[in-house]
């Protein structure tokens, strides 16, 4: 029996070991010796073209570096391509690797499948609000499948950058500001996307990014100087990554960032001593786009010559463009510069990938047509699209019930996101096709069809900013030539005809992502007018938003009805949105990224420190940690989200007051659906240990519960805590819990939960 127990266990620990990770010991020998004998035939320009990363095809997010790809696959100076998919691009370009190079050997094709591939879900930021980790894991895995199924088999992704500053528009790739819930989210989405980690064909490697700290930068500005203690660095920032790695993440992307003087892609400390020593990570690392270059401006040496050497020998194994590796990583060797076994280590680690992706069995293991006709788009991945984005979309205000709307009488369907295909996809939406997408007009006349009258008007364009149109190109946000008093008047009369206004506002795709930082993270000038001359029409006011951040809504919170952050939903945005506006689904999503009430309290969120002069809310204490001009409040805090029913918690109740290391403490509330309707709600828990050798947060996320409650209907919930879950670094950076008092919060959201004390003894 225990035989049998043991043999069930190695079998098990067989297939669910990470490839990436450890490989079974009989795999591993094999793997080995296959590519010690590849290496022994290689050059050392071989060896390097495996390490450079080539950009072929279609968008870029920078400059072309590479010249003759065709003839550099051909002379073995290619690793890997990014930007090429379907499967004929793909076998077109891997025919030349491996009819046409010397040593046959395979390229590996990635891409930034960033929220779905064609199939596009909700954007990430958008995703995280659902709470649903399975959900989330099978976004991924449905990425996956269609990337897979399109020639490619690594993706960039996921980005687990923790950002706690809205003004950065990758604020939106990411989870939000939470490390807890960052780490669950970072490791599903690399089980979703790698499977068992035996790379079978549906599944691809994942590229965990910006590692690291890429969301801490200064002021919100993408790319800017990166500063962090090491205790804030280990305790808050980098979980999420190593959440990610345990998942069994085959490779990982350095960030563009410096952090605390040394840019990633330059810093040894972290590639090396950090993630190889500490954390043991396996896979290969690639720079992000032309990192390596960049580290000229930022001052760590003047040419190729010297950025090349501090980039391998901080161990960077795949150079994303600047064909910095390609062009002086020999001449390094042959001067003594760089040993040759930097490049041997780097090199294997590649040929590890594609050895792992069964590329050297079959080169063109991606590249079936038939099967991405089959798989791409298909029903059953647009129907999941479309939960997720109705999962992702949070209710933030919703007086006098005025949603969810009857399926009767007449809408004035406003604002410049109102018809709009191009947007809902929002930014990084890979190789979507933004024609396929459902708007909002669209997804109301499925639903209502005939039964509502709908009134169109756009009321006004995204923006009407000469900087930011120049900016950002101006078809890009389908400009619409008339006066925007014109428009404005069209949308107010449609208004006067209608029972109520549903007004979809906020901003164009392309403002949040890369290179899409704004300072001023309000709804612009022109549509506030537009919305203010609806609310003069008296008529109720839904305002629908679409956006990539967080973004500064006093005014919409002050005057309107009820109104709806729906982000950027994907490919069947439109028709999410119409379910949540008559109540086909009840929404039950909560924000992850705290929503300030202006950008001065920036960088707000819910796990901060009490401070030594903690403010009490008392309007006119004055030597307290606060502000004159605004509360210390957010607008929205971190977990909210309303609901068309309510509900109430009752007291929480737990098992004992004080446990000792290793016993649990089971927590227990009672939740009640007290409104009309059926809805799910997220039930969250947090913890505050009072007193320790270091100052501790006011709350920190635990654990959460989705639970669908029938109207009327009450449920008990449970969550067990131990000292584990007590764990942080300590004074001495070890990572331990503290004896002493602690509170432990459930509620609704960051900000309303009912709270209980207990101890952890010796
Ligand atoms: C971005 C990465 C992306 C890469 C390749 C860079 O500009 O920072 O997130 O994966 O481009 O497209």
């Amino acid at each position: 029996m225990i035989r049998k127990l043991i043999c069930c266990f190695l079998l098990i620990a067989l297939f669910t070991n990470s490839f990436a990770q450890s490989v079974a010991p009989a795999q591993q020998k094999k793997m080995d010796a296959f590519i010690t004998n590849l290496m022994s035939k290689m050059t050392l320009d071989e060896k390097i073209g495996q390490l450079n990363l080539e950009a072929v095809g279609f968008d870029v997010t920078g400059p072309i570096v590479s010249k003759n790809v065709n003839e550099n696959i051909q002379k073995g100076n290619v690793g890997g391509v990014f930007n090429t998919y379907t499967p004929d691009a793909v076998r077109k370009l891997q025919e030349i690797a491996v009819n046409h190079s010397r040593l046959k050997i395979p390229l590996i094709f990635g891409y930034d499948v960033i929220h779905g591939h064609k199939t596009i879900f909700p954007v990430p930021l958008g995703l995280a609000s659902s709470w649903d980790l399975d959900m989330i894991q099978k976004s991924a895995q449905i990425a996956a499948s269609e990337a897979s199924a399109d020639g490619l088999n690594w993706v960039f992704s996921p980005m687990v950058d923790i950002a706690r500053d809205p003004r950065w528009g990758r604020i939106v790739e990411g989870n939000g500001e939470d490390t807890w819930l960052g780490s669950q989210i970072a490791a599903r989405m690399v089980k979703g996307y790698q499977g068992d980690n035996t790379y079978d064909i549906n599944h691809v490697m994942a590229c965990v990014k910006h590692f690291a700290l890429y969301g801490a930068a200064e002021s919100g500005r993408d790319y800017n100087t990166v500063d962090m203690s090491e205790r804030r660095m280990y305790q808050d920032y980098l979980p999420p990554y190593k959440a990610a790695i345990d998942a069994g993440a085959g490779s990982i992307m350095s960030s563009f960032n410096e952090i605390n003087g040394v840019p990633a892609t330059a810093n040894k400390w972290l590639m090396t001593d950090l993630l190889r020593k500490q954390w043991g990570f396996k896979g290969f690392v690639a720079t992000d786009y032309t990192a390596i270059m960049e580290l000229i401006p930022h001052g760590m040496g003047k040419d190729g010559y010297a950025v090349g050497k501090k980039a391998i020998d901080a161990g960077i194994d795949m150079d994303m463009v600047s064909d910095i590796f390609l062009d002086n990583l020999k001449k390094l060797v042959n001067d003594g510069k760089v040993p040759v076994s930097e490049i041997d280590i780097a090199c294997r680690r590649i040929l590890e990938a594609k050895y792992k992706m069964g590329l050297f069995t079959d080169p063109y293991r991606y590249c079936n047509v038939q099967r991405a006709a089959t798989t791409i788009m298909k029903q059953d991945y647009i129907d999941a699209a479309r939960d997720a984005a109705e999962k992702s979309i949070v209710l933030l205000k919703n007086s006098n019930s005025v949603l969810p709307l009857k399926q009767g009488g007449s809408i004035a369907l406003v604002g410049p996101l109102a018809d709009d295909h191009r947007d809902m996809i929002g930014p990084w939406s890979g190789a979507g096709d933004w024609h396929k997408s459902v708007s909002v007009l669209d997804g109301i006349k499925q639903l209502a069809g005939s039964n509502v009258q709908i009134n169109y008007a756009k009321g006004a364009n995204i923006t009407d900013s000469e900087w930011l149109l120049k900016r950002l190109g101006k078809d890009e946000l389908s400009f619409d030539k008339r006066s925007p008093q014109e428009m404005i008047d069209e949308a107010v009369a449609a208004a006067k005809k209608s029972d109520v206004i549903v007004a979809v506002v906020g901003e164009a795709a392309t403002m949040s992502g890369e290179a899409a930082s704004r300072s001023d993270i309000g709804i612009f000038p022109n549509q506030e007018d537009l919305l203010k001359a609806l609310k003069a029409t008296g008529k109720p006011l839904v305002i629908v938003l679409m956006n990539g951040r967080p973004l500064t809504l006093n005014w919409e919170n002050d005057n309107a009805d009820a109104m709806l952050e729906t982000w950027f939903g994907g490919t069947e945005a439109g028709s999410a949105i119409a379910d949540v506006l008559f109540g086909a689904y009840n929404p039950s999503a909560k924000i992850t990224a705290t929503f300030p009430q202006n950008v001065g309290q920036i960088p707000l969120y819910y796990a901060h420190k009490n401070t030594g002069r903690p403010y009490a809310g008392d309007f006119v204490e004055r030597y307290k940690s606060r502000y004159l001009d605004v509360s210390n409040d957010p607008l929205y805090p971190f977990g909210f989200g309303l609901s068309y029913t309510t509900f109430t918690y009752s007291p929480i109740k737990l098992n004992t007051t004080s446990i000792k290391p290793g016993q649990p403490l089971q927590v227990s509330v009672t939740v009640s659906n007290t409104g009309k309707y059926d809805g799910t709600e997220i039930v969250q828990l947090y913890t505050r240990q009072l007193y320790g050798s270091v100052t501790r947060p006011v709350e920190e996320l635990k654990n959460f519960k989705k639970v669908f409650l029938k109207a009327g209907e009450s449920q008990a919930v449970n969550f067990t805590i131990t000292s584990d879950d007590l764990k942080f670094y300590n004074i001495d950076m070890k990572y331990t819990y503290e004896p002493g008092d602690f509170k432990v919060f459930v509620g609704t959201n960051s900000r309303d939960v009912n709270s209980a004390d207990f101890k952890l003894t010796n």
